[in-house]
C-alpha cells in the first residue's frame, strides 16, 4: 500500500504530478484545495465557511480542514492508498492526520516536496491565474500571502517529517514528464 503526501510552495506542480501519481499506482487524489473550490463552488456550509480564508490566500482553520479531510478518506475507503494533495499544511494539521492515518490503518509512506525557487512560483502562479480564474492567483499580494503562509506554517512539517525519516525532496523545475520521472524513482526506491 502507497500513502504519499505531496508537499510543496502553491504553484510547485503538487496537483499535475499528485494526478499523474494517482493514475500510476492506482491512488485516490485527495486535494484539499479541490475540496474546498468545489465546496465554495457549490456553495456548501464548508464552502461559505472557507471562502474568506482561500479567496485571500489565508490557511482555512484547522478544525475544518482536519474534519474535511477524515471525511474525504472515509468516503473512499477501501483504497490501494492514497496521494494527499496539500494536507497537512500546519504542525496542527500533521498531528490529527497521525492519528487518522493509524485509525484506518493507512501506514504513510512518504513525504515528498516539490522544490521551486519563489520567483518561478510567482509567474507560474500569474500565468495560471489568467488560464484558470483562481481568486488566489489574481495578484501578487494574495500570492505573496500564500507564500508567507506556508514559510510560517508549512515550512516547519520539512523538520517534522525529517524527524520520522519520511521526508525526501525533488527539484520541481523543469518539464512535467521529466518530474514524474524523478517521483517515480523515489517511489520505487522508498517501496524496495
Ligand atoms: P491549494 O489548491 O492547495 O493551493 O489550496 C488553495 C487554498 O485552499 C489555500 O490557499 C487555503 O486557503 C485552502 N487550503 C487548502 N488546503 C488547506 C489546508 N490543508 N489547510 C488550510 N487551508 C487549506
Amino acid at each position: 500500500m502507497l500513502n504519499l503526501i505531496l508537499f510543496g510552495k502553491p504553484g510547485s506542480g503538487k496537483g499535475t504530478q499528485a494526478s499523474f501519481l494517482k493514475n500510476k499506482y492506482d491512488l485516490v487524489h485527495i486535494s484539499t484545495g479541490d475540496v474546498f473550490r468545489k465546496n465554495i463552488k457549490n456553495e456548501t456550509d464548508l464552502g461559505l465557511k472557507a471562502k474568506v480564508y482561500t479567496e485571500q490566500g489565508e490557511l482555512v482553520p484547522d478544525e475544518i480542514t482536519v474534519s474535511m479531510l477524515e471525511n474525504e478518506i472515509k468516503q473512499n475507503l477501501p483504497s490501494n492508498g492514497f496521494i494527499f494533495d496539500g494536507f497537512p499544511r500546519t504542525t496542527f494539521q500533521a498531528n490529527e492526520m497521525n492519528k487518522i492515518l493509524s485509525k484506518y490503518k493507512l501506514p504513510l509512506s512518504a513525504t515528498v516536496a516539490l522544490e521551486v525557487s519563489d520567483n518561478l512560483l510567482k509567474d507560474r502562479l500569474l500565468k495560471r491565474g489568467k488560464i484558470s480564474g483562481r481568486a488566489d492567483d489574481q495578484s501578487e499580494d494574495k500570492i505573496l500571502t500564500r507564500l508567507n503562509e506556508y514559510r510560517k506554517k508549512t515550512e516547519p512539517l520539512i523538520q517534522y517529517y525529517g524527524k520520522m525519516n519520511k521526508f525526501y525532496s525533488v527539484s520541481g523545475i523543469g518539464e512535467i514528464d521529466e518530474i514524474s520521472l524523478r517521483l517515480v524513482d523515489l517511489i520505487e526506491k522508498i517501496q524496495k
